[in-house]
C-alpha cells in the first residue's frame, strides 16, 4: 500500500444513516478523490497513526482556479479541505469543557470545533449567515460525538452582536472555558492605493476589534484553567506585499495576546496564539489571494503543499487543555518549513 493511499476512508462505512449534509462533508472529503479507498483506515482515524512522508500526505499544487464570493464555503472547494471529519480521533483531553470558536464553520476553526468535540467538549460556533450550510455540517459532526453544539450566526463587526454572541454561548453551553478568536478578513491588494477605507476598516474590525470585544465580554465568565487562543498568521513575521493591512492586524493580535497573557495569569487564565502558514481554506479563493496564487498555493514552502486544517487541530487542542499549563503568551507556528515563529 502506498503511504498516501491510506487516507481515504471507506465511503460505504461512512455514509450509512447520515443526514445529507454530513454525508457530503465526510464522504467527499477531498483529499484523495482519485485514490483507492483503504478499508484498513476504518473511519479514517487510523490513517493519522500511519508513518508516512508528510509532504505527500495531502494534495499538492497545482489546484484548479476556483473563485468564490466572500466569505466562501468549504463545500465548494476542490479538493475539499480535510478538517478532520474522518481523520481526527479524540482521547478525552477536554472532557466537560465548553468552547466558543469564531469562524467555526470552515477551515481552521472547523478543525478546532471537530477536534474539541471529539476530545469531549461542548462547542459553540459563530459564522456569517451566508455560511449556514457549512455551519450545519459542523453542528452535525459535533452532535454525532454526543456533545452540545450551538450555532450562533452573526456579524462580529458589530460590538453589540459580539456581546450577544458571548452571552448566548455562555447561556446555551452553561459556561465557558475555551475562547478561540479565529474569524478573519483577508483581501489582497497590489498597492496601498487600492485599499479603501472601507476595506481597511473591515479588516481591523473583524481581525482586531472583534477579538477585543469578544474577549472583554467573555472574561467575566472565564475561571481559572480557562484558555484563550487567538489565530494570527505567519504574515506577522513575514508580511507579503499583497497583504498589507491584514498582516498589520495579525501582528497586532500577537502583541495583544502577549500583553493579555501577562494581565490574566493572576486569574489563572492562559492566552496563546497560533500563527499558521498557508492552509487550504475558503479564505484564500474568496478574495484572500489572486486566483493564480490559489492555484499554486503552498508551493513555495519546503513542504511543497498547503497545510490542511486538520493538521492544526492538535495545536488548538493542546493549547486548550490543561496539559499545556506552562504555555501562556506563546506563539505556535505550522508553516510547512518556512518562516517564523
Ligand atoms: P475560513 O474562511 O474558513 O475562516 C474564516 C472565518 O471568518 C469564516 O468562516 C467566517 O465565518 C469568519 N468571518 C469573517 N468575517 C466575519 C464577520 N464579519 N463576522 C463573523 N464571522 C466572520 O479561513 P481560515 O483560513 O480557516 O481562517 C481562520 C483563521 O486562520 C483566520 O484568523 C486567518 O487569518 C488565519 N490564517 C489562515 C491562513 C490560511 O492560509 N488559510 C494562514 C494564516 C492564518
Ligand atoms: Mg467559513
Amino acid at each position: 500500500m502506498a503511504a498516501d493511499e491510506s487516507f481515504n476512508p471507506s465511503r460505504r462505512q461512512l455514509v450509512g444513516g447520515m443526514a445529507t449534509g454530513l454525508a457530503a462533508a465526510i464522504a467527499a472529503p477531498a483529499m484523495a478523490q482519485s485514490r483507492t479507498a483503504d478499508p484498513a483506515a476504518g473511519d479514517g482515524g487510523g490513517a493519522l497513526t500511519i508513518r508516512r512522508h508528510p509532504a505527500s500526505q495531502y494534495p499538492r499544487p497545482p489546484f484548479e482556479s476556483q473563485p468564490q464570493e466572500w466569505p466562501g464555503l468549504a463545500s465548494k472547494m476542490n479538493p475539499r479541505p480535510d478538517h478532520g471529519e474522518t481523520s481526527y480521533k479524540g482521547a478525552g483531553r477536554l472532557i466537560g469543557r465548553k468552547a466558543l470558536i469564531t469562524g467555526g464553520d470552515s477551515g481552521i476553526g472547523r478543525a478546532a470545533a471537530i477536534a474539541y468535540a471529539r476530545e469531549g467538549a461542548d462547542v459553540a460556533i459563530n459564522y456569517l449567515p451566508a455560511e449556514e450550510s457549512d455551519a450545519q455540517e459542523v453542528v452535525e459532526l459535533i452532535l454525532r460525538e454526543g456533545r452540545k453544539a450551538v450555532a450562533i450566526p452573526g456579524d462580529i463587526r458589530d460590538e453589540a452582536f459580539c456581546g450577544e454572541l458571548v452571552e448566548t454561548a455562555v447561556r446555551e453551553l452553561g459556561g465557558l472555558d475555551i475562547l478561540v478568536n479565529n474569524a478573519a478578513y483577508q483581501r489582497w491588494a497590489r498597492s496601498i492605493a487600492d485599499i479603501s477605507t472601507e476595506q481597511f476598516d473591515d479588516t481591523c474590525k473583524i481581525n482586531l476589534y472583534a477579538m477585543f470585544w469578544i474577549t472583554k465580554a467573555a472574561l467575566p465568565h472565564l475561571a481559572e484553567g480557562a484558555s484563550i487562543i487567538n489565530t494570527s498568521s505567519q504574515t506577522t513575521y513575514d508580511p507579503p506585499a499583497l497583504l498589507l493591512e491584514y498582516s498589520m492586524t495579525k501582528a497586532g493580535m500577537v502583541a495583544f495576546s502577549k500583553a493579555l497573557a501577562k494581565q490574566l495569569i493572576d486569574q489563572g487564565i492562559r492566552v496563546n496564539v497560533v500563527a499558521p502558514g498557508p492552509f487550504w481554506t475558503p479564505l484564500q479563493p474568496s478574495g484572500g489571494q489572486p486566483q493564480e496564487s490559489v492555484q499554486t498555493f503552498g508551493e513555495d514552502t519546503p513542504m511543497g503543499r498547503p497545510g490542511q486544517p486538520v493538521e492544526l487541530a492538535p495545536v488548538y487542542v493542546l493549547l486548550a487543555s490543561q496539559e499545556s499549563s506552562y504555555a501562556t503568551g506563546q506563539v505556535y507556528g505550522a508553516s510547512g518549513g518556512n518562516g517564523h515563529p
